[in-house]
């Protein structure tokens, strides 16, 4: 259905992708070793978090992101903009933006300036350009500065070309195609490898995000990547894969294996779940991860039970598995890869169920 392909530092990527986070360089609960078995070939990491921790010192004294952690595939960096609407920003100007890490305490100015250096030292395959995200709902004067903003931004961040790094942008307008495309028409004005469409998914109604993406898909060039960020649970991707959408990143299947759910073709399963106490299938048949291999459900559930670590790292493994095999279905058989979807259900992050 899709035969894209975005070429990195680190090789030829098929599109359309999927990224597992790895916020600060690492995916959680997952050895680069397996990583790279796997043939996983691109994670996202947030690059205003990785000059926090571990630093752009030790980065840097590592020639990079992937000398330093190990990874051999790509490594995306967001800018942090899409942080303006969770609880790490402080303030925003039409100079840049005042991120505070949650963890660390530590307060940081991101500019567009900044942001390319930022991604420069990190030396990543794909840097997302610095832009205003406002919070769903915002008024339509917000919305207005914030596409004047995201294209000063963009022509700092784009304009800066990095020898091996392809740089991507980022357009905004909210829910308003006379905006969306004024926006986009200013972003596809500077130069890019591949674009976001930014502000989406962040609370609006699914009908909302559905119009937006096929008012825009067409608008942009056929051979341009389009990247839905944050997008990244079985049905969705399916749903906006066939809309024309390119690359999908999220934490989902890591952070609901870290809470008992493994994703199947029947829809995910709570492993916490009684009935599974004396299943001894794998959590899919058929399925050639480490964790179908060799653990059934029953046992599964005892390592969940007893909170032991490999539990997490197992049921990672399988489900960043089942995306690879989602991803790979959709390139090659898009009736499979609705079947594999079927069970997942429109909202995943309230209706998740076992
Ligand atoms: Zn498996």
């Amino acid at each position: 259905m899709n035969d894209k392909i975005l070429k990195t530092k680190h090789g030829e990527i098929e599109l359309p992708l999927f990224m597992p986070v790895a916020t600060r360089g690492f995916i959680k609960a997952m050895p680069w070793k397996k990583v790279n078995e796997m043939n996983i070939k691109a994670v996202i990491s947030n690059s205003v978090h990785l000059s926090i921790t571990p630093g752009l010192e030790k980065i840097k004294a590592k020639g990079g992101i992937n000398g330093y952690t190990g990874f051999e595939g790509s490594y995306f960096t967001d800018s942090g903009g899409f942080q303006i609407i969770r609880e790490e920003l402080v303030d925003i100007d039409d100079e840049g933006i005042v991120f505070k890490d949650k963890k660390s305490g530590v307060q940081i100015k991101v500019t567009p300036e900044k942001s390319s250096e930022i991604q420069e030292i990190i030396n990543s395959d794909v840097a997302m350009m610095l832009d205003d995200c406002p919070p769903y709902g915002s008024p339509k004067e917000r919305y207005e500065i914030s596409i004047e903003r995201t294209y000063r931004w963009g022509k700092i961040f784009l304009q800066k070309r990095v020898p091996g790094q392809l740089r991507f942008s980022i357009f905004q307008g909210g829910y308003d195609y006379d905006l969306r495309k004024k926006s986009l028409d200013l972003m596809l004005s500077l130069p890019s490898d591949g674009i976001a469409i930014g502000g989406l998914k962040i609370g609006e109604p699914k009908e909302v995000t559905d119009k937006i993406v096929e008012y825009v898909v067409p608008l942009i060039p056929k051979d341009m990547p389009i990247y839905l960020m944050g997008v990244g649970d079985p049905l969705s991707i399916y749903e906006y894969s066939l809309k024309g959408i390119d690359i999908f990143d999220s934490t989902y299947p890591t952070r609901n294996a870290r809470h008992g759910y493994a994703l199947t073709s029947k829809g995910p399963i709570n492993l916490k779940a009684s009935k599974y106490s004396m299943d001894f299938n794998p959590i899919e048949s058929g399925c050639e991860c480490e964790a179908c291999r060799y653990y059934h459900r029953s046992g599964l559930r005892e390592l969940l039970k007893s909170e032991d670590p490999q539990f997490h790292y197992l049921v990672t493994v399988h489900n960043i598995t089942f995306m690879q095999k989602l991803m790979k279905t959709l390139r090659e058989n898009v009736d499979m890869a609705k079947d594999m979807v079927k069970h997942y259900v429109k909202d995943p992050n309230t209706q998740i169920q076992g």
